[in-house]
């Protein structure tokens, strides 16, 4: 067993961080935890490519547009820092809001254009949520490489664009979604689907991998039982976002 270092005072992290000097390669990945092979194949992959690896877990408020979702949003401390500790993690930062937005979020970082289509459309602010808090943890973390993975697509895009925009010195490394055996990509919102929805949740997959049109994969989900936000095609992908009950699901496949 590794010894991982849980940082929960950002202050005491980011001193600690000094100590560990500019040269050092550090892998950092950032979650929401509720930690699932999903996140945990971005982490090995940070630990193969870097000295030190550190985990950010912080359910962060500002990017849930629905009170309830963010209230209902899966959370598993102790389970996610065993799974850390096997894999031999290095850090984690676990703060609180406080820390994270000592300005009450008056500042945050808004792009106008990407982030206002697809899951922007549906989730107002979503988007200014997530570039803010990635940037936060950029500076408090000073990572060489920052890992994000492909199921969350527009996501990844905006922050790619971001550090490109804001010259941040950091590299973004992707990886592919992982899925259930059935087709499912995983997630750590899946936990939350009934019996009937998880039964009914691997069409999402299935009609988005069909070769029919946007138009025509909405209409089937639709007739499957699936609330649909949106089926769009977007350079040479199919984006998607399906709500069964009160759980919001994401996709997207290349076509
Ligand atoms: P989250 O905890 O949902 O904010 O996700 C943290 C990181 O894990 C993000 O970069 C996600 O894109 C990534 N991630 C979530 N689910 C998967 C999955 N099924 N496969 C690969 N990466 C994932």
């Amino acid at each position: 067993m590794n010894d991982l270092k849980v940082f929960k005072d950002m202050t005491v992290w980011r001193k600690y961080r000094e100590t560990l000097g500019q040269k050092i390669e550090l892998g950092l990945v950032p979650t929401m935890g509720a930690l699932h092979e999903g996140h945990l194949s971005l982490i090995r992959k940070s630990i193969s490519e870097n000295e030190k690896t550190i985990v950010s877990i912080y359910v962060n408020p500002t990017q849930f547009n629905d009170k309830n979702d963010f209230k209902n949003y899966p959370v598993d401390l102790d389970q996610d820092l065993d799974m850390l500790k096997n894999l031999g993690v290095d850090y984690v930062i676990n703060p609180v809001y406080e820390q994270m937005y000592p300005d009450n979020y008056r500042f945050r970082l808004t792009e106008n254009n990407f982030s206002k289509l697809f899951c922007g459309k549906d989730r107002p602010g979503h988007f200014d949520g997530v570039l803010t808090i990635v940037m936060k943890l950029f500076n408090m973390v000073k990572p060489t490489r920052a890992y994000f993975g492909e199921k969350d697509f527009q996501q990844l895009t905006l922050i790619k664009d971001m550090v490109e925009s804001f010259f941040m010195d950091v590299y973004i490394v992707s990886l592919p979604t992982l899925r259930e055996h059935d087709g499912l990509a995983m997630s750590s919102r899946n936990v939350l689907l009934n019996e009937i929805d998880r039964k009914l949740a691997p069409w999402f997959n299935k009609i988005l991998k069909m070769n029919i049109s946007a138009d025509e994969a909405k209409k089937r989900l639709e007739e499957n039982g699936f609330a649909v936000d949106y089926v769009e095609d977007y350079n040479n992908r199919r984006l998607a976002a399906v709500r069964l009950g009160k759980v919001r699901l994401i996709d997207n496949e290349k076509i």
